[in-house]
């Protein structure tokens, strides 16, 4: 009898939940000001996001994953009634822009660091280095890395002595410096420290709420774990020793919060060689600037090789963004990528570049070098 009342009951239930939509579950608000408001997110719903109320709208920082946009609208519909009429993206990546379309489509400005227009991610503001905004009387500083992505943002809430790391850095798991490289990462430290005290909340892109010692924690690993990975590799160890060192698997412990996880540590260290410990040769800015040019594939897709900072990028708008680092004066690594992919420039008779061909994991795709200053 019990049992029947209780299926009774369960399938009443269903049937009501069934008719009417269950409401989206919440996640914890850590109220920081009576204006200001961090959503804290779980593993699996993306990035933490930040909620600037104004006597007229809401600024968010960050909108977690897609699948995790009711969520997040239930959620703000605890802290306010205002509508979002701004959003900064820390970067790109869809783990922190799951609900800027949704934004956008009722009008909301979506903010990201300029070099966003070489991804296919939307955006309807930019900025280069620096942006101030002031948004309910509280001032939102905006400072552009290459660290974690080409397009990364950390933000600062001086007010509210607040920081938001976006990706740059993130709790209870390892730095992920694979576009901007160790000097990236450090940058964006560098600037954390400068504008941090003992009391400064610092936001990570995923996990808990953090200080600045939990940085300098980190900043002190990433010195040591590079060193450690630099000496295995000059050891001549394979990726799979490395990845086995009872050392590495201290740090990897240190890191990240995670189980034993000897595929997370492979790649890891994979990463850790092609962003910062590939065998470079050094090439003269002359060299580096003759390869300089736009050039057009085969099937239509273009590539600009650009050098900035005496660092040589492939890009392509809406599409692409890369570092590349010389293993010769002709070939070229991808820095950050672990497949073995290269760009190799072909060099004419005369000394000047014709042409470069990516050397994909299974094809290879051909390009011709565009004449200067020419529409085509
Ligand atoms: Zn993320």
């Amino acid at each position: 009898m019990k049992n029947l009342l209780a299926g009774l009951l369960g399938a009443l239930m269903f049937a009501y939940a069934s008719v009417k939509a269950v409401p989206a579950a919440t996640l914890p608000v850590h109220k920081i000001s009576d204006h200001f408001y961090v959503i804290e997110a779980r593993e699996d719903d993306g990035s933490n996001v930040g909620v600037l109320v104004s006597g007229t709208g809401v600024l968010l920082i960050d909108t977690m994953l897609p699948d995790a946009k009711d969520m997040l609208l239930a959620t703000l519909a605890t802290i306010t009634d205002k509508p979002v009429t701004h959003v900064i993206s820390t970067h790109g990546d869809g783990d922190h822009t799951g609900a800027n379309t949704h934004f956008q489509n009722l009008g909301a400005e979506i903010i990201l660091q300029a070099n966003v227009a070489y991804s296919n991610v939307l955006y309807t503001r930019t900025y280069e280095d620096t942006l101030t905004l002031t948004f309910g009387g509280q001032t939102v500083m905006l400072y552009g890395f290459k660290s974690h992505s080409f397009e990364d943002t950390l933000i600062h809430l001086p007010q509210d002595n607040v920081i938001f790391t976006g990706d740059a850095y993130n709790e209870g798991w390892h730095p992920s410096f694979y576009s901007g490289g160790y000097e990236g990462q450090s940058a964006v430290y560098d600037k954390t420290e400068a504008l941090a005290d003992p009391k400064t909340l610092i936001v990570p892109g995923h996990g808990k709420l953090s200080r600045i010692e939990d940085v300098i924690h980190q900043r002190t690993l990433l010195d040591d774990w590079i060193n450690h990975i630099k000496a295995l590799k000059d050891a001549g160890q394979s990726y799979e020793a490395m990845a086995e060192d009872p050392q590495t698997i201290a740090f990897w412990n240190d890191f990240t919060r995670s189980a034993d996880n000897p595929r997370g540590r492979e790649m890891f260290v994979r990463r850790t060689l092609a962003t910062e410990l590939m065998d470079m040769v050094s090439l003269s800015h002359d060299q580096l600037s003759a390869l300089e040019g736009r050039y057009l594939y085969t099937d239509g897709v273009r590539v600009e090789i650009a050098l900035e900072d005496g660092k040589l990028f492939a890009r392509n708008k809406g599409d692409f963004f890369s570092e590349l680092q010389p293993l010769s004066p002709s070939i070229f690594h991808l820095r950050g990528w672990v497949g073995g992919q290269r760009f190799i420039f072909d060099t004419g008779k005369d000394g000047k570049t014709m042409g470069l061909t990516f050397v994909g994991t299974s094809n290879n795709y051909k390009a011709r070098r565009l004449k200067n200053d020419s529409p085509h």
